[in-house]
């Protein structure tokens, strides 16, 4: 069972701020996508309701307020991150479309044949192929830094790999799968200093430990607003103001331009020369509303809880012979595991039937699973409304694996 200390400890206690996660479910998936707060329901449900207009375009009052609404957003998003204006911040599908933008706009236009790019072994998909693609369009090359035996990128390797040739750097803040925390500083660092441009992504930093790009001084960084308890379909991408002002259009349409004749078009600046056509004007109030909820409860006391409830999780599985930890002890907020003779997607279907949700699969980590040496992993993973009675749901679920499979 799980010391109740953790929860006198860290106080977090929301689950009343989301009646849609019914009593006694154990939502433990929140890396694939978080459960959403009732807040964040009534902004998008008011926006859709009796404020929706379009924006930017309008001249009528509903639809100049609902300009204000959207700009509000993105100063909103611009002060989490600690951006230095909201010119910086692109509204983006989500973090997957941040990163294409970045590997066609800005690396397809940077990079010539023999450049080179660095990416670590625990990325998702989404922070490979896009690089794939571009590296395969120019004649760049791609190198991968290997992890340390606790599953971290390995920094110590990435500086003794990093050349001139290396135009761009793109790594994971924290791991989708082992939860291994970046230290994005030092790797910016370390990208910098080869004269290469730093993107990170981070997914499932934003929602887990407070982010400053400002401090970091990374190049780019991304995120998605469903996995930051806000709504799905829109994402941020930051840059730095002088990369974003050079890139060319992802996208031609409307919104994005200054003029538009038959003979030449010219562009709108940064951020709206990336936005091409009607945005999600309510997939941004509804991430305002998000970010609003997250501060509110602050991300110190967001980190430590989960820390708290990993801690716990790790502690109890350790405990038990055949499951196989992967990851380091410190990791924010995910713990994927293993059990020997047992395959993932069968812990997931019996952790099921006792209602607790987890994640089974390769998690858009193939390389990793390949260098992790299994085919899948079973994955729990924390948000706000978790507590110690999910943890030992869990524990509870995988003792009755253990016990069915012998
Ligand atoms: N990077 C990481 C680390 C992720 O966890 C995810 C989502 N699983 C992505 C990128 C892609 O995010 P999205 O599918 O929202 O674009």
């Amino acid at each position: 069972m799980v010391d109740a200390t953790i929860a006198r400890e860290q106080p977090l206690d929301t689950l009343a701020d989301f009646p849609a996660i019914p009593s006694g479910w154990a939502y433990l998936d929140t890396a694939a996508t978080s459960q959403k707060p009732q807040v964040v329901v009534d902004a998008i449900t008011r926006a859709y309701d009796t404020t929706y207009a379009t924006v930017h375009r309008g001249v009528y009052q509903r639809s100049a307020d609902m300009t204000v609404a959207y700009e509000a957003a993105r100063r909103r998003v611009a002060a989490f991150i600690n951006a230095g204006s909201d010119a910086e911040i692109v509204f983006t599908r989500g973090a997957t479309e941040g990163i294409n933008l970045v590997a066609q706009c800005w690396a397809g236009v940077q990079l010539k044949a023999g450049d080179r790019i660095m990416l670590s072994m625990l990325e998702h998909h989404s922070n490979i192929v896009p690089w794939q693609m571009v590296a395969e369009r120019v004649g760049a090359a791609i190198d991968v830094v290997p992890l340390t035996e606790d599953h971290r990128i390995d920094l110590d390797a990435m500086a003794a790999m990093l050349t001139p040739r290396h135009k761009l750097v793109a790594l994971a803040h924290v791991s989708n799968v082992l939860g291994s925390v970046l230290d994005a500083r030092r790797a910016t660092e370390l990208a910098h200093g080869v004269g290469a441009k730093i993107l990170i992504d981070g997914c499932q930093a934003v929602p887990r430990i407070a982010v400053d790009v400002s401090e970091i001084g990374c190049d780019f960084y991304v995120f998605s607003a469903h996995k930051l308890y806000g709504p799905t379909g829109i994402g941020v991408l930051w840059g730095k103001p002088e990369l974003l002002d050079a890139m060319p259009p992802y996208q031609g349409g409307g919104s994005m331009i200054d003029r538009v004749s038959f003979a030449q078009t010219t562009y709108a600046p940064a951020p709206g020369r990336f936005e091409a056509g009607t945005p999600h004007i309510v997939g941004a109030l509804g991430l305002h509303a998000a970010i609003d909820y997250v501060e509110g409860l602050g991300l110190e006391r967001i980190h430590a809880h989960e820390t708290a409830l990993v801690r716990a999780t790790r502690e109890a599985l350790s405990g038990i012979n055949s499951v196989r930890l992967l990851g380091p002890a410190d990791s924010a907020g995910i713990v994927s595991f293993t059990i020997e003779g047992v395959h993932p997607h069968d812990i997931g279907t019996i952790l099921d039937e006792g209602r607790v949700a987890i994640r089974a699969g390769h998690h858009c980590a193939q390389p990793l699973m390949e260098a992790l040496g299994v085919p899948a992993t079973a994955r729990a993973s924390f948000g706000v409304y978790n507590g110690p009675q999910d943890v030992d749901a869990l524990v509870a679920g995988i003792a009755r694996v253990t016990r069915i499979f012998g």
